[in-house]
Parts: C-alpha cells; structure tokens; sequence
C-alpha cells in the first residue's frame, strides 16, 4: 500500500505506543514542568483547534520565536500535523533580519516566549498588519507586551476537545520552514515536507540504538528555531525517548544540572555548549549521573574536548549536516572495525566529520564540477543528495536556481575529503560566512558595512579560530592616506543592522590585501595570514 507519511502519525503513534514516554521542560516561568506523551497529544488537539479558531488555513505559515520547551514542541505538531506551515524563526537573528524573514514568510500568527517579548514589540511596527500574537505562557504570567490584540497560549487551549481529526494529505505538502543565513543579504527559507520530516526521523533515530530508545532520555540544547533540534522533535517520539528541554538556561552549571536531575542518557549540541558543560565538570570533579553519550556538530569540535568526554566515559559522536538537510548528514558512530583500536586513532577518527546516513549521498567535485575520488586525499566542494536535501528555498527564484548542480545535487559551499571508509572530512568553507557558537555572521554584509566606515579604503572580515565560540569576525582594513579607522565608530555604522555579537571583534590594518588569480580578495591566505591572531578578550 502507499501510505502517506504525515508528522502527526508520530505523535499519535508515540501516545499510544509509549504511553509512559516524557517531555520534561525548564519553563521560562522558573520550573520544571512535566507531561507524558499522551498527555502531549491532548494538548497538541487543542492547539489545532484554537489554530482553526483563529482562521490558520492549509499552507499558512504560522511562525514560532522560543526556547526549547514543550509548548514549542506542541506547536511543531499542532501547526503541520493541522496543513499549516511551522517557521521556527532564531532570535539570535539581527532585528533586520527578524523583519525581513516574518515579512517575506508572510507569517499569519507569531508564538512568542515570554522572553522574546521585548524583542517583537521593537519591531512590531515593521510586521504584517494582519499578524496577531500569541505569548507562550499562562493568564498569571503574561507581560505587558504593548503588542496590539496579543493573546496568551492557556488560554487558547483551554476548554478545546482534546482530539482532533488529523486531515490525511500528501505527503509532500509543507510542513516546516527554516531561515538559514545567506553568504549575502536576506537569509533564505528551506521549507520541509512531512516525507522529508518523517524520513529523517526515522533515518536519525536508527543511528543510536543503544541510547535512542524506549526508556531512555534525551537532552537537545541544539535549538528548535535553528534546524530542528536535529530532528529530535520527531525521531524521540518516533523511538520513545523521553526529551528533557532545557529552556533558556544553557550555562555550564544548569546544564549539569539538569541533566543529572533527569538522569539525561544522551545530550546533543553545539561545541560551544559543550565547553561550557565541561568547564562545570571539571569543577565539580565529576559527570552528571547517567550521562552517556554527547552528539556534537554544527561546527567541528576541537580535539581536546573529544578527548576531555571521551577519557571520562562519555561516548562523543561528532556529527555534520545542514538546515538544508534536515539538518542531519554525517553521524560519527565508530564501525566495527574500529572499536578495537587504541584511543589516539579512535579520537583521530572522532575529529572528522563521519560517515553518510542512509538516504544520503555524497559527492566532491572540483571547480568544473568534475568528482573526484574518495581517497581521503582529494580535497573538493562537497555535494549532496537525498529525500531531506532541500531543492531550493522558498519563494526565493534567484537562491533557489544557484542550489543545485547540472546532475541535481545540492552545493553545501564546505570543502571536504572523503576516504574509501566513507569518512567525511570538513577542511574549508567556499561560503563566505562565519559560524559564531553555532549561528550564522556574513562576512560580506559586514564588509559592506565597513566600507562605509570613515578612512576604510578597503577591507575584508574572515573567521578567525576562537577556542569558546569556534570562529569570531576579524577586520582586516586598508585605511585610506593618512587615516586611522577606528572599530568604535565601524561598529557604530553596524549596529541596528546586526546582532552585537555578530559585529567584529577586532580590526586589524594592513597595506593590501592579497588578491586571487581572478583579482578578487583572497580570503583563504587571509585566514591562513591570521589563524595565529589572539583576538583581544584572549590577550
Ligand atoms: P546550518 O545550516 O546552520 O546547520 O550550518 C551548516 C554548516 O555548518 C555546514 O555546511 C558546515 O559549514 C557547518 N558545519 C555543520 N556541522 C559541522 C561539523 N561537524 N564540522 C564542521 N562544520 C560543520
């Protein structure tokens, strides 16, 4: 038979199949809240009512600002499991981009924690005239907000039948929607279907079954606004794993504490995350209770934080993908063959970027496009194939006609190895971006910024390494005859247009700037020039 593969049978499969299955959430009210899956369900049945009562149509997009936390969870699930479209919009994002992503989305409601609040109602003037607001809490917890006609999610769903009729539809429809940060401009949306949703689920979920399973409990610190947790919204109900959220509170210390609290088996997240939780361990001389296993990726892990987990008993399994893959590409469970060896050629191992999933397929080509070999030598952009690989991005014609190849593949803009075991090898980015703790900064929007700095005669911002936030923007600048440019004043010129922490932490100031064969800044000498510089918070 061909069945339709729709998110909400997730749901409603996991209440029945795992009536004991939990979702434990650190509220931005200051608890822990808990409710079982069943009890989710329930929930999730009122919210697709009030989302009906409020006129939320099949293919609307209804857009979410918030921690990770049941009510988001609900929201995933009551707004594509209903037809709509759930945008998980960052609040990392500058207040620009915030407006730009809402308005080009067309977004009908936005559900907003309250701490995101302050952050709508600066911008509120900028957004559709028709969207309304929900704030994600209970009557006795609601903030004045300012924000015209908003409305408080309890109260939504109170007095609404707790089970819904779940429309059957294809499979392909629009389910979820994602931002993702352009080299240049606007950032684009890549919009996911409940196939692609439910494939990677069950894709992702397969990977750990020692950990991944009924009973066992899951900790995603990577955000629900920024690549779908990892999938683990969909793969833990999937798999009957309990998921353990951890709100807002991402420091070392709540992080260990929670997780020994809830006795969290496998937790999954950026480096940066990661640091900071090992900081905590180390000055507690010891792990959480039950930890396990840590997934890491988004950015590579340094070696010595591999080593740091591994020595003390936790399992790391380094992982590379992107929002345009659902996110998950890579995964990096050691084969068979591997296991036996000694620690150092493990960790050697562990360091790269792993090996594909089922469903998908790699490719390096080099720059006509030509593959090469996967010898472990061979160094090319890196392609991909599979049915959650994006194919282009939403309602965006000039994006969507650069994302795939003559052969149908998409581009990843990172630059990679592959060996003959299939390990995945990360060297370089051909994307001119920086990844900060995780998130997104265009290094082009930041020199064009620059360029209107007095006495800048030309410039160019590249990642250099930070050993907390992975990469931070560096300026290099040719100042004009006689002037002296000052950051002060360069950052002055960006804010409003950029997130604080995407503004460049230090300029430097050179003669010329080296120059490729073609006459354009050569950004990989640059950040060969500069990957020694110690940037001024680690003088
Ligand atoms: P995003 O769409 O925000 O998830 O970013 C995807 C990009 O992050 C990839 O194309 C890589 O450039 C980078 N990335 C993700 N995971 C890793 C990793 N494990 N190692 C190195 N870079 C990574």
């Amino acid at each position: 038979m061909h069945r339709p593969l729709m998110i909400a049978d997730i749901l409603t499969y996991a209440a029945e199949a795992y009536p004991k299955g939990r979702i434990v959430s650190a509220r931005t009210e200051g608890d822990i809240h808990e409710q079982t899956y069943p009890q989710t369900l329930a929930r999730v049945s009122q919210l697709a009512h009030a989302l009906a009562g409020l006129d939320i149509q099949p293919g609307d997009r209804v857009a979410t600002l918030a921690w990770n936390g049941y009510r988001h969870f609900e929201l995933y699930y009551a707004i594509s499991g209903s037809g709509a479209v759930c945008h998980t919009i960052n609040p990392r994002l500058s207040p620009e981009q915030l407006v730009y992503i809402v308005n080009h989305a067309a977004d009908r409601l936005l559900f907003v924690d309250t701490t995101f609040v302050p952050l709508i109602a600066a911008i509120a003037d900028k957004l559709p005239r028709d969207l309304r607001f929900v704030v994600m809490t209970d009557r006795a917890h609601m903030p004045d907000t300012g924000l015209p006609g908003v409305l408080c999610y309890e109260e939504l769903l109170d007095g609404q039948p707790e089970s819904y009729d779940w429309p059957e539809m294809d499979e392909n429809t629009a389910a979820g929607l994602c931002y993702t940060s352009g080299t240049t401009g606007n950032p684009k949306g890549t919009l996911y279907s409940h196939r692609s949703t439910v494939l990677h689920a069950l894709t992702t979920g397969m990977l750990h079954p020692g950990t991944f399973h009924e009973g066992s409990r899951v900790l995603p610190v990577v955000p629900l606004f920024h690549v779908n947790a990892w999938g683990i919204p969909y793969s833990a109900p999937m798999f009957g794993v309990d998921i353990v959220f951890p709100g807002g509170r991402l420091d070392g210390d709540s992080l260990f504490d929670l997780l020994e609290r809830e006795k969290v088996v496998s937790a999954w997240g950026v480096p940066t995350v990661w640091l900071g939780l090992l900081a905590t361990i180390k000055a507690r001389g010891r792990l959480p209770e039950g930890f396990q296993e840590m997934i890491v990726g988004g950015s590579a892990p340094a070696r010595s934080m591999i080593e740091a987990f591994e020595d003390m008993g936790v399992t790391v399994c380094h992982a590379w993908g992107m929002t345009e893959m659902s996110p998950v590409g890579t995964h990096g469970n050691l084969p068979i063959w591997a296991r036996d060896l000694p620690r150092d050629k493990k960790i050697d191992l562990k360091v790269r970027q792993g090996r594909r999933l089922y469903g998908v397929d790699l490719k390096i080509v080099d720059d006509e496009g030509r593959r090469l070999p996967h010898d472990g030598k061979a160094a090319g952009e890196l392609y991909v194939r599979g049915n959650a690989v994006a194919t282009g991005y939403f309602n965006d014609p000039a994006a969507s006609a650069k994302a795939l190849d003559r052969e149908g593949w998409f581009g990843t803009g990172d630059i990679a190895t592959i060996d003959p075991d299939g390990f995945l090898t990360i060297q370089d980015r051909s994307k001119d971006l920086i990844k900060s703790g995780g998130e997104w900064i265009s290094s082009i929007d930041l020199e064009n910024a620059a360029m209107a700095a007095p006495g800048i005669a030309a410039c160019a911002v590249i990642a250099v390494p930070h050993p907390k936030w992975d990469e931070r923007p560096l300026l290099v600048a040719v100042p004009e005859e006689g002037a002296t440019p000052d950051l002060a004043e360069v950052h002055k010129l960006m804010e409003g247009h950029f997130a604080k922490w995407q503004l460049p932490d230090d300029m430097v100031l050179v003669e010329s700037l080296p120059l490729t064969a073609t006459g354009k800044v050569s950004k990989l000498t640059l950040r060969k020039m500069f990957e020694d510089y110690t940037l001024p918070d680690l003088r």
